[in-house]
């Protein structure tokens, strides 16, 4: 059984790399040959949420890094090894975070305390609860607390991300490098900004005093 489920696997991927074959011969070799991404991609695990579909990219475009709720979590090596592989080695001129609507990732960390490897990894999440939960407590629909939560969340991650030594060093050295926020709308295949991207120290230091310029509640605005 194991091994006919492997089958399947493997045909399906047979499949598709003659496909690739047929309608570009060139397209492996070209491929293996170098990997010079535009973009860094931190977003959730949830297999609806795909970045080369979503922007329409082609194959090695994108350096992805995917978890669940979209966290840039800064005591977690992986994300940290990721971060600073892309800044100093493959130099992304672009980080996006992007959370989405309807994500079980934030709904859990609502909803939810607890010592399993889910409910510590949405501990995350909990923390920029925490600091914006005046806005979102006065939401009564639990969908609605969710969606604006992750919007929220997609923020603080763009924060952490921003702080971190990696991305400032290479400002410091001329560096191009900005960060974006956006979110997914499941339902329409539509991304949304959410909050003003960070570009260089400045933004950062301002942003730290004044807080961010925070657009008003895309999901609910949209609807
Ligand atoms: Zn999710």
């Amino acid at each position: 059984m194991t091994i006919a489920r492997l089958q399947h696997w493997l045909q399906r991927n047979r499949a598709w790399a003659d496909r690739m074959q047929r309608d570009n011969p060139e397209h492996f070799t070209n491929l293996a040959e170098q990997h010079a991404p535009e973009l860094l991609w931190i977003g959730c695990s949830d297999g609806r949420v795909t970045p080369d579909r979503m922007l329409d990219t082609p194959a090695g475009s994108i350096f992805v890094h995917r978890n669940l709720g979209n966290v840039f979590a800064t005591n977690d090596l992986n994300c940290l090894a990721v971060l600073q592989y892309a800044v100093e080695m493959l130099k992304v001129p672009d980080i996006m975070v992007c959370g989405h609507y309807g994500c079980a990732g934030i709904r859990h960390a609502l909803c939810h305390h607890g010592s399993t490897p889910v409910d510590l990894w949405t501990d995350q999440i909990r923390f920029a609860y925490e600091r914006f939960h005046q806005d979102i407590d006065k939401i009564d629909n639990l969908d609605d607390r969710c969606n604006r939560m992750a919007e929220f969340n997609v923020m603080a991650q763009v924060f952490n991300i921003a702080r971190n030594a990696v991305v400032r060093d290479s400002w410091e050295h001329g560096q191009q490098l900005t960060i974006h926020g956006v979110c997914y709308r499941l339902d329409e295949g539509r991304l949304f900004s959410v909050c003003e991207s960070i570009s260089n120290k400045q933004d950062l230091e301002r942003i730290h005093k004044q807080g961010f310029s925070f657009k008003k509640d895309n999901y609910s605005a949209h609807s």
